[in-house]
């Protein structure tokens, strides 16, 4: 018996529950017994009165994040067992005591059942992340609970969320900071090459974790190429791009503080290597003035489209970047293009880059649709969760 507030929904609501879909949206909802505060836990019923579900409690579209299907209490052991289940995994992907790479995402929200947590792992440091009222509160339990299930791994996290909170909850301690340790220490490795991470001051948890893979597969066509790796970033695509061997790597970004990061990270892996520059500098302005020097180009911009008003647009966006890139490709050439939007699907990225090949008249095609990596898990029952999408495509 436990004595959480109840959520009970309306008759036939329960359907995408059934599915096990970890939301309910506030006009599923019938009523609400109680006052639950934003954050807590509460349980779902069914018209009928059967208990259905167990979740995070806020208000807004999706009023309930559902942390388990059963009838188990939200406590210790709980957070316990959900990590166990997600640093499995991990080691499955062979990702856990690597010596060759240490960082990678060790909890990936409605992916690794636990909606509104994102955890990254740099080396000893963890960087959780989180996007609910709920997973806020229990921050301190999280991070207790990760470090019994990673143990020696982890000597330090840092929480950072206030960015991602919603911004109208009535939370206290939304600082960033330190629930355990500190380190200033911030070098870690992707497949064998040395990134600085800035959890302090960097976007999201401090580096992109999600192109692994993807910058790996263009390591192995950058031999002898001139690459442009527009969007780089803390440039990423770029030293693999230098370790396979490219004839020249240029990183752009608009950001100077990106720049910054990429020439740093250059530094630590390729000191003083005369193949590399990078420029601070707008794309769509890069794009028109680069000419036609390149021919192996990486395109992965920011999302777009945030919410689904904006997929139009954001669709726009993606065949404006890429049209600019089959423009001025060389014959022969590759290109690598992405998108992060979660709102857009592969479908409509796929027609947006068609749009922009068929307006270049050139003959194009495609060798590989990329995603994210494992340890990004997409959850069956929560396809909204695959937001990744990448097109490698080669350029007559
Ligand atoms: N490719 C990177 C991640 C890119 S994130 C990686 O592998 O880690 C998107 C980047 O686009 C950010 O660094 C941001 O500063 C940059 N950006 C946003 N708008 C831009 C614009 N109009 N022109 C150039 N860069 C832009």
């Amino acid at each position: 018996m436990t004595l959480n507030k109840k959520v009970y929904l309306k008759a036939g609501k329960e359907e995408s529950l059934l599915r096990f879909h970890p939301w309910v949206f506030s006009g599923a909802i019938a009523r609400i017994e109680g006052e639950p505060e934003e954050g807590e836990v509460v349980d779902v019923y069914t018209s009928k009165n059967a208990f259905i579900a167990r979740g995070h409690y806020q208000i807004g579209s999706i009023t309930v994040r559902v942390l388990t299907f059963a009838d188990e209490p939200i406590d210790y052991a709980y957070w316990v067992r959900r990590l166990e289940v997600a640093k499995d995994l991990r080691r499955s992907l062979h990702l856990i005591g690597h010596p060759q790479n240490n960082t990678y995402r060790l909890v990936h929200g409605e992916g690794d059942n636990l909606p509104g947590l994102i955890i990254d792992v740099y080396d000893h440091t963890a960087v959780m992340q989180a996007h609910s009222a709920g997973m806020h509160i229990y921050r301190k339990e999280i991070a207790e609970a990760l470090k019994e299930v990673m143990g020696e791994v982890i000597q330090h996290i840092y929480y950072k969320s206030e960015t991602t909170l919603p911004f109208k909850a009535d939370l206290l301690e939304r600082e960033n900071g330190f629930l355990l340790g500190g380190s200033p220490e911030n070098i870690a490795l992707e497949n064998g090459l040395k990134f600085h991470v800035d959890w302090l001051k960097g976007q999201k948890t401090g580096f992109f974790v999600d192109q692994r893979e993807n910058r790996r597969l263009l390591e192995h066509y950058a031999a002898g190429r001139s690459v442009l790796n527009m969007f780089c970033y803390t440039g990423g695509f770029s030293f693999y791009a230098l370790r396979g061997g490219a004839k020249l790597v240029h990183s752009v970004d608009s950001s100077a503080k990106a720049i910054d990061l990429t020439n740093e990270n250059v530094a630590l892996n390729f000191p003083g290597d005369e193949r590399h520059q990078a420029f601070a500098e707008d794309a769509f302005k890069y794009l028109d003035r680069m000419g036609d020097q390149y021919d192996l180009i990486i395109l992965d911009p920011p999302a777009f489209a945030k919410h689904r008003g904006a997929l139009r647009n954001a669709l726009r966006g993606y065949t404006k970047l890429n049209a600019k890139a089959f423009e001025k490709i060389r014959p022969g050439g590759i290109l690598f293009t992405f998108s992060c939007s979660q709102v857009v699907n592969k479908e409509n990225f796929r027609n947006a880059v068609f749009t922009a090949a068929a307006q270049s008249g050139r003959s194009v095609r495609i060798l590989h649709q990329l995603t994210q990596p494992g340890d990004h898990p997409v959850n069956i029952y929560h396809p909204e969760g695959e937001y990744l999408k990448g097109l490698v495509l080669y350029v007559e």
